[in-house]
């Protein structure tokens, strides 16, 4: 049976984009296979933040999380740094990294362009996530597209490490994506996320949903409503896919490259339809914001339970690497 891991950053608020690119895949999977995600909190502090408002953050992350459908009892969820053996692991596997590859990684780059003093962690970034997965052995990591270069160097990595320490040591581990795996900021200039503050997020209500969606970037080409447009191209087409239906997305599909609707009436579309798919979710979020001490416990069980799993890993890991066990 495949062992699912992946993680999202406490670096922002739970964004549209994270819903239909990760966290829909994450909440479907508990059904088929054991999963264990994390709010990678460790991965947060390479970005500029505020310590005041980090532990909130990650707990309102997992309040989204809850309330978007992950649920307790079908599947581990932790945060990274209750769990020191992935800083361990790190360390480790940055010692089988070839540093080119890390400099070449487009979030590094993209990341870097915004800080005036790039960190090293920056850069290792990907090394953390990569030991973020392996330390668990998990081989199926359901993500965005802009994870997909992380996840092709930490089966690198695990290749690199299995070829130096013991074949088959770690698993290769495979991405898992969504059909909407790449969602655009609402200006339609980069992919939506919680650090470039171009987002709709998940626990918004109905008219702060409308009031972001009315102007939001779609087809540049079309520029007016005369003009048919190309849904391949509209971000807008995109989030339908995840919330509407399918008869629906090909009928906006044909409304858009016949000119028949304006982009307005097929966001208004897409709203009310976002708004009927969330509102359990926000009704979810508001209880399990009630009971922030029943969040900390889900939170303080996933961490003891991935504290033994990852302490089972790293026995071998510090075997294989013949540092002393006296
Ligand atoms: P940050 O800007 O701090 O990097 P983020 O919005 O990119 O935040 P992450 O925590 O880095 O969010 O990523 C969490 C998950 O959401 C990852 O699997 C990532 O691939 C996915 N994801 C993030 N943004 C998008 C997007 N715009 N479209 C689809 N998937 C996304
Ligand atoms: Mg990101």
């Amino acid at each position: 049976m495949h062992r699912v891991f992946s993680g999202i950053q406490p670096s922002g608020e739970l964004h549209l984009g994270n819903y239909v690119g990760a966290v829909k895949n994450w909440v479907a999977l508990q059904a088929e296979f054991e999963c264990v995600y994390s709010i990678v909190d460790l991965h947060a502090i390479t970005q500029p933040y505020d310590p005041a408002v980090l532990a909130a953050r990650t707990l309102e992350m997992a309040v989204g999380l809850l309330a978007a459908g992950l649920d307790p009892s079908r599947c581990t969820l932790f945060v990274q740094s209750h769990v020191p053996q992935h800083a361990e692991l790190m360390w480790v596997l940055n010692t089988v990294t070839p540093l080119g590859h890390l400099e070449r990684m487009t979030q590094f780059k993209d990341k870097a362009a915004r800080q005036e003093s790039v960190p090293a962690g920056l850069l290792n970034y990907p090394v953390l996530q990569a030991a973020d997965i392996l330390l668990y052995r998990a081989d199926r990591v359901p993500v965005g597209e802009d994870q997909l270069q992380h996840l092709e160097l930490a089966r690198e990595i695990a290749h690199k490490f299995n070829l130096r320490f013991g074949e088959g040591f770690f698993p290769e581990p495979e991405p898992i994506l969504s059909t909407t795996k790449r969602v655009l900021g609402l200006d339609g200039q980069a992919k939506m996320s919680k650090s470039l503050g171009n987002t709709i997020g998940l626990l918004e209500s109905p008219e702060e949903i409308w009031a972001k969606l009315r102007p939001a970037m779609t087809d540049p080409a079309r520029k007016t409503r005369k003009d048919p447009g190309d849904p391949d191209v509209c971000n807008i087409f995109t989030i339908h896919k995840a919330f509407s239906s399918s008869e629906q997305v090909a009928h906006v599909d044909r409304q858009c490259r016949t000119a028949g609707w304006g982009c307005l009436e097929c966001k208004r579309l897409l709203a009310d339809n976002m708004i009927a798919a969330l509102a359990p979710v926000r009704e979810r979020a508001a209880e399990w914001r009630a009971r922030p001490e029943r969040v900390r416990e889900v939170l303080g069980d996933g961490a003891a339970r991935c504290r033994a799993l990852a302490e089972a890993t790293m026995v071998e890991v510090r075997r294989v690497l013949g540092l002393a066990s006296w």
